[in-house]
């Protein structure tokens, strides 16, 4: 059996090598590392496929989310709705521009920000709201855009983790996510759905202002050379990166479906097994399985997962501690809360391997070994 590993991009990478070595190689040969022309197709073809109006690149996920927030003029002080459980990117970008994040709970099921939750939070102070799409899921967007609306509140979509997601509305109209809210913020970090080969990010919107805000942001503030409106920062997505995504974009697709095979054949290993709870997928959401993450009922974790490493099957906590409870939070004095649902979450959730290269045998022995552990 071929090693087991969480991701496999080198096995990606050499389905596609011929196409990406020859689009490096032209970065190369035309020396133009920095805004060459795959930046712009790439970024092109990106808004083709999510169908947005505007797709701006620049250096990281998390840069992605922070020139999102500096665009929609923010002060300090101003309260960001986000959930707990997520990845630190979400929250740090909140605390770094001295906005006091607001910690609220997910639902259960999706792992994805809770409306009620979010109805509860609001108070005068409040200005955005930043659902998270975790591990490949939409957050329940029609609702927040809702509760968006009746506050006057902005939507800042962290689709770091679910690009190629399709949301559908009670309407029946279906949209992308990350083009839904105000603006949508993604990461092309190696192992994400779509991803690098270093690193990465876009930020989406359909705002003509926003869009000419944001560019200038991760320009240092210009628009002419030199001539400096507002406080920017530098963030670019390189040449290199951009010819090697521009490859993988045609793919994605397919990588998707790889991804929720993956998961089918899972499913079908531990369904209806009491101690397994498998993802959820809401009918209104698409899952594109960024991570496939089981949660545990009765089953020691850490046990669990040291077995599986005895099996060379490598599996991880993501994440093994909420924002909410995070020492760099300490210094702002923000209020003590209680959300039950993250720490229940935070302690029983499991990820296991998956990704576009697993093959049949890796993913029967994975089930088994897993399945094998818990019967015992
Ligand atoms: C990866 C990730 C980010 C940050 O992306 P980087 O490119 O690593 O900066 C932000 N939010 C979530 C949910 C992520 O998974």
């Amino acid at each position: 059996m071929r090693p087991i590993q969480m991701v496999d991009t080198k096995t990606q990478y050499l389905h596609i090598k011929k196409e990406v070595d020859a689009a490096i190689h032209e970065v190369l040969d035309t020396a133009a590392y920095i805004n060459g022309k795959p930046v712009q197709s790439f970024t092109a073809a990106l808004s083709s496929y999510l169908n947005v109006k505007h797709t701006i690149p620049c250096a990281n996920g998390t840069d992605a989310l922070q020139i999102a927030m500096m665009a929609l003029d923010l002060q300090p002080g101003d309260e960001v709705i986000t959930p707990s459980f997520t990845y630190i990117a979400t929250t740090e970008v909140v605390a770094l521009l001295k906005l006091t994040p607001v910690f609220v709970e997910v639902d259960p099921k999706t792992f994805c920000i809770d409306p009620d939750a979010v109805k509860k939070a609001i108070t005068p102070k409040t200005k955005a709201i930043v659902p998270v799409h975790l591990y490949g899921h939409a957050a329940p967007m029609e609702e927040i855009m809702q509760i968006a609306k009746e506050h006057n509140l902005y939507v800042i979509e962290d689709n770091a983790q679910a690009i190629g997601c399709d949301y559908t509305f009670s309407d029946g109209t279906t949209k992308k996510t990350g083009t839904i809210g105000t603006i949508g913020a993604t990461s092309f970090y190696p192992s994400k759905n779509l991803g690098a080969f270093g690193d990465g990010g876009a930020i989406f919107t359909n705002d003509d202002e926003l869009a000419h805000k944001m560019k200038m942001i991760a320009n240092h503030g210009q628009q002419k050379r030199y001539y400096h409106e507002v406080v920017g920062c530098n963030s670019r997505l390189d040449s290199i990166q951009a010819a090697v995504l521009n490859i993988k974009l045609q793919h994605l697709d397919a990588y998707n479906k790889a991804r929720q095979a993956v998961a089918a054949h899972y499913n079908q290993a531990f369904a209806n097994h009491s101690a397994i709870t498998t993802p959820y997928v809401a009918a209104y959401s698409t899952h594109v399985y960024h991570q496939y993450t089981l949660q545990l009922n009765g089953v020691d974790r850490d046990k669990l997962s040291e077995y599986l490493a005895t099996q060379k099957i490598p599996s991880m906590i993501y994440y093994p501690v909420p924002g909410h409870q995070q020492d760099m939070f300490a210094s702002f004095g923000l209020p003590d809360i209680q959300l039950d649902v993250t720490d229940q979450l935070t302690s029983a959730v499991i990820s296991l391997p998956i990704h576009t290269e697993m093959d049949e045998e890796q993913l029967n022995f994975i089930s088994s070994q897993v399945l094998n552990f818990i019967n015992q």
